[in-house]
């Protein structure tokens, strides 16, 4: 019998993802405002269809939107670490990477009286150091790499790289991988950045992003008989009305094509108990 699950995650980032480009200002900063706009439309259409999901939320959020944060967890939705205060983990040495993984998870315990399993980096950019301190700090998954599209793996440690010679992989570590796409991740789709030396263009149809992330689960449905798909949204970003619209869509389609919905943490656990029966 087939099994095929859908991760609806969201990244509860406010105005944190901004404020850690520079961008300090008003209006950048009201930008950011809008999640907390959009996420209580957000629990209200999961809670209508039933679905439980995942958030993840920097430590910084957490402290300035406390009741939301609880109305998540109240709810029965999964919480991850989302750093501290959203600075990229390449910018960061060892020590304050690990201080910023810390300080998040604190904050999340403080307000949700959980401690994170999961974690999913600041924009998606894992530092040569992230897989050791979340191994050392007991994570079970992390979930900011691309190397299936709807396959669970094991997170590797000491890899070498090396510029005009083959890849070294190296072993397999109590890591699992989440994977994720930037096709598969409302911003870059959706959100207009001007930013000093780059410009985002997002503002796309939503339609076609509809069509786009409904035919990556159908390919899973006619190709494997068990897979995990996981979608990325930011409330700012999903909560514009048509892209709300969207979003009831895409929820539509997949209950359409049989898809169960999981939170991250479900789904690492239903990979691992496949492993072990070793299907
Ligand atoms: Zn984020």
């Amino acid at each position: 019998m087939k099994q095929l699950m859908a991760c609806l995650t969201f990244d509860f980032d406010g105005m944190s993802g901004l404020v850690a480009r520079g961008l300090t200002s008003p209006t950048p900063v009201s930008r950011g405002e809008f999640g907390a706009v959009a996420l209580p439309r957000i629990l209200d259409m999961l809670k209508r269809y039933d679905i439980k999901s995942s958030f993840f939320i920097p430590g910084v959020i957490v402290h300035t939107y406390p009741q939301l944060c609880e109305r998540i967890v109240a709810e029965g939705h999964e919480v991850g670490n989302h750093g501290w205060s959203h600075i990229p983990t390449g910018n960061l040495s060892a020590a304050e990477e690990e201080d910023e993984l810390l300080r998040g998870t604190e904050a999340l315990f403080k307000f949700t009286g959980k401690k994170p399993v999961g974690y999913r980096s600041p924009s998606w950019d894992l530092s040569p150091n992230t897989v050791d301190i979340l191994l050392r700090n007991g994570f079970l998954y992390e979930s900011s790499m691309m190397a299936h599209d709807h396959e669970p793996y094991r997170v590797r440690q000491g890899d070498v790289v090396e510029l005009g010679k083959p890849m070294v992989f190296g072993k397999e570590t109590d890591l699992i991988e989440m994977p994720i796409s930037w096709s598969l991740d409302d911003f870059p789709h959706f959100e207009f950045l001007r930013l000093p030396n780059s410009v985002s263009p997002g503002l796309q149809n939503a339609s076609g992003v509809l069509e786009n992330w409904l035919n990556d689960f159908e390919y899973m449905r006619r190709t494997c008989d068990w897979g995990v798909l996981t979608y990325t949204c930011h409330p700012y970003v999903i909560g514009r009305g048509h892209r709300m619209l969207m979003l009831e869509s895409l929820i539509e389609g997949l209950i359409e094509k049989g898809a169960n919905f999981i939170t991250m943490e479900g789904a690492v656990h239903a990979w691992l108990a496949r492993e072990t029966q070793n299907v």
